[in-house]
Formats: C-alpha cells, structure tokens, sequence
C-alpha cells in the first residue's frame, strides 16, 4: 500500500477496494519503522489520523483526497497539533486553528498523519537549521534531504505519506523535492491562501504541494488552490482544472534554456541529466531555445537582503509575551525580550533578523533594501522578456546533488548560493516545478526545473507529466 500513489489510493476507497483505515495503517507502520532513520517528522499524530480515516471510510461523500495520507509541513497550523516551526521558540504551541490549504485537503478527504521536519522557521536548505535535529536524505542517509520542507520530500520519497504540504520562499520546496527525487511545485504568488502559514517573508511565501507523481502533485494542488477572503494576497482568480491537459504532451512547446543555469559550479552529474532531459523533451516535440536570465546571478544577493528584511519584521512578534518561550529569569521587560528570544531562536534566525534589522535600519535602507527591491525588478523583467520568446523555462533545479550532513552548516555563504537557480521564480511571482530527472552517477536523484510566466501551473504540470511519462524514475524507491 506504501507504494500507490495517491490517485491509486483515492480510486481505491472510492471504489470500494480497500478502506482509508487499512491505507493509514500501512503508512503508520511504514514511519514506525523507518522515521528513526530519517528523521521526516516532528509530529506523528497516529490517533488523529485513524480517527480522520474512520470519518472519511463512515461518510457517503468521497472527496478528491479521499483516504490519501498527507504529511504536514510543520510551518502549517493545525488545531490542536504542536506547530513548531522546528524552533524552541514556539515549543509547545499548539495553534486553534487550521491553514487554509490545510483546511481544503482535509475537507477533500486527506488523512493528516503528522508534522514534518524544516530548517527553523523555513530559513535554509538543509534541514539542518531544525532546533529538533537534522532530516536525513532516504538516498543516503549521510546526506541532507535540502530544505527547508527537507522533512515533507524525505516522507515523500520514503513512502511515508504519497502526499506532503511544503512552503517556499527562495526555493524550499522544489530543492529539497530534486535531491530527495519527488515532484514538487511553488505555485504563482497568490495561488494559494498563506493564512496560517507561519509568516517568513510575507512577499515570497506560497505553499505547494509535494508527491511522488506529476499527477498526484496536480490533484494535490487542486484541492487547496484558489481565492481565500482570509488572505487579501490570494488572487480572486479561477483555478483551472490541473488535470484536464495534464496528458497532452509538449509538442509545439517551446523551452527555453538560459546559458546562466549552467554556471561553472553546476555538478558534471546534473549537467549529464539536465542535458539529457532537454534532449528528450525535445524529441517529444518541444522546441529548445537559447535565452539569457541576465541578472540571475544577482538574485542571491537580492534574495538574502529582502526575505531576512521581511523575516525581521515578521518574527518581532515573538517577544516572550504571546507567543512559546519566555526566559525563566530575566531583569525587566528589555531583558525579559532580548533573553526570550536569543533563547527560543537558533543562530541562522538570529542571523536573518540582525541581517534585515541592520538591512531596513536609517542610512542603510536606501543601500540594500530599496537597491534588492530594484534588483528584484530587473529579475522580473528578465523573465518577461523570455516570455516573448518561450513558454517555458527549463533546467536544473539545483547545481549540486544532495550534500552531506555537516558539509555546508558553518558556512552560511556556501549553503545560501544552493539557491542560486530557486530564488529568482518567488522573486518573480512565478511557478516553478521540480521534476525527478534520473540520478548521478552515485546514485543521487536530480531534478528538473521547469519555471513558467504567472498562473502556468496548468501547463508546467503537462510539460512536467509528459516528461515523466517517458521516464518514470519516480517508479525508483530508495534502499532503506
Ligand atoms: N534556502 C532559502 C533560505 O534559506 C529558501 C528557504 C525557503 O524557501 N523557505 O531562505
């Protein structure tokens, strides 16, 4: 059961051909035996999701998640489910509400089995920024899973849950989706509700959906996307059927391939199945087009001043007083905020903070933050330049394979320029897809990264399913 996806899964209850209960209870087993290796989760809430599964197998109505298990980024309120963010900070919280997104699946019949691991509050690409311990790559358990939803596409990958919720800002859900060998996708800004998503950097911030198959991934986002009055950045727009085209290939497509995509740094492995993947979309029709991202370059540095800049002002409310922690003994209200919180966060939260706090500060505002903000715009407008000329734009998702755990995690400039080919889509708005595109020589997956103009979705997850129906690495499970 472990090893259906979750279309499979959802026809099967609906079908009559097994319960939601029988399907909770394998992937139960499944994190019982191999999340001590790995490390996926936070949270197992195993009463909650056979009650979940019981209501969905009593009830007449099988929605579109019906009995399919769904693993929860711990970035997502759940009422009444510890919601951490993987930091101490927030140890104990447990929110009176549910995400929007969350809400959406939940009421499409998706089993909620637990909370997944993340770099604290979302800030990097490792997992390894979790107050909790590292994830571990199902791969190589020497290896990071990426992040920060590292937690979400090692449960993926694993066969721990078909489906799992993931947050992106500068990249995290679709970096940790190529080094773990799952699909995953950031919608267009604004496609998904954010309330109840637990704020980063309030201009980047989407949820997306992280499965196993393209298909998964579009009925996935389906059942949450759209219009929520709870979230005034939700675009009041209509959501399109995901799956309706989902089978009509790429011929006539034309695909561009930006020559800075395939820096000196990219890794000969990736380079190999990159070059490979664009051959084949090739040979299924697509047209390969040469084009120039020119400021791609620049988009870690704007990336790393705008997301700490909002981050500073986001993270202020945990002051101690409303929010999880506060110091045992403190001397005043100055003390009792600043030992709270150099207490409850960890050192690459403190770092964003002081960096977007000094960022915003009198005198430098006009340096880094207006100067990001313009650079952002440059970014964007490379994008709609290509437009002219490409439907979409496709490379790697990320220049390296999964790295080992400990490699980059004292250098914080190594670990941020992992993001190079992520962080222009959120700066831009637009969607962007990880797809499994086969494995380096050691055995690592890669992905491929297909990015399109705003409210693409529909046509990346087409680009991306005809890719995979040629391939089907996502048939490849990982040797635990
Ligand atoms: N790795 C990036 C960062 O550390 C992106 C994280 C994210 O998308 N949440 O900010």
């Amino acid at each position: 059961m472990i090893d259906l996806t979750a279309a499979e899964i959802r026809d099967g209850v609906r079908a009559g051909k097994w319960k939601a209960r029988e399907v909770v209870e394998a992937h139960l087993a499944r994190i019982a035996a191999i999340d001590p290796k790995l490390h996926a989760f936070l949270h197992v809430d195993a009463a909650g999701a056979r009650a979940a599964a019981d209501r969905v197998d009593a009830s007449s109505s099988k929605g579109p998640l019906a009995g399919v298990p769904l693993a929860v980024k711990d970035n997502m309120c759940q009422r009444g489910i510890p919601t951490t963010c993987a930091s101490k900070i927030l140890e104990g919280f447990r929110p009176p509400y549910d995400a929007t997104a969350l809400l959406r699946a939940l009421a499409a019949g998706a089993v909620p089995v637990g909370h997944t691991n993340l770099d604290e509050f979302a800030m990097g690409s490792s997992t390894e920024n979790s107050a909790y311990g590292p994830s571990r790559n199902p791969w190589d358990t020497t290896r990071a899973p990426g992040g920060s939803s590292g937690g979400s596409c090692a449960a993926v990958a694993a066969r721990m849950a078909p489906l799992a919720f993931g947050s992106d800002t500068g990249g995290s859900i679709r970096q940790p989706a190529a080094l773990c060998g799952v699909v995953g996708m950031k919608p267009t800004y604004g496609r998904v509700s954010r309330y109840g998503l637990v704020a980063f950097a309030s201009s980047l911030d989407q949820i997306g959906p992280i499965a196993r198959t393209v298909r998964d991934a579009a009925m996935f986002l389906q059942a949450f996307a759209g219009h929520d009055a709870l979230d005034s950045t939700s675009a009041p727009a209509e959501v399109p059927d995901y799956e309706k085209e989902l089978e009509a290939g790429v011929k006539g497509l034309r695909v561009g391939v930006p020559k800075e995509f395939f820096g000196a740094g990219t890794d000969p492995g990736v380079r190999a199945a990159i070059d490979a993947a664009l051959r084949l979309l090739q040979k299924q029709g697509a047209t390969l087009v040469e084009i120039s991202l020119p400021h791609t370059d620049y988009g870690i540095a704007a990336y790393y001043v705008i997301a700490p800049c909002e981050a500073s002002s986001n993270l202020a409310r945990y002051d101690g007083v409303r929010f999880g922690h506060r110091a045992k003994s403190f001397d005043g209200l100055v003390d009792m905020y600043r030992k709270s919180r150099t207490e409850g966060f960890g050192e690459e939260v403190r770092r964003r903070i002081l960096l977007g706090t000094f960022a915003l500060s009198s005198g430098y505002y006009e340096a880094y933050y207006k100067k990001a903000l313009q650079v952002r715009r440059l970014i964007k407008n490379d994008f709609d330049e290509a437009w002219k000329k490409v439907d979409v734009i496709a490379g790697p998702t990320s220049p390296i394979p999964a790295f080992r755990i400990g490699e980059k995690a004292n250098d914080p400039i190594a670990m941020y320029l992992c993001d190079v080919l992520t962080v222009t889509a959120p700066l831009a708005g637009i969607p962007g897809i990880s797809v499994p595109a086969g494995f380096t020589g050691e055995g690592l997956p890669v992905g491929l990264q297909l990015l399109g103009k705003e409210w693409s979705e529909a046509m990346l997850l087409r680009a991306g399913r005809a890719y995979e129906r040629e391939t089907e690495f996502w048939k490849r499970s990982p040797a635990l």
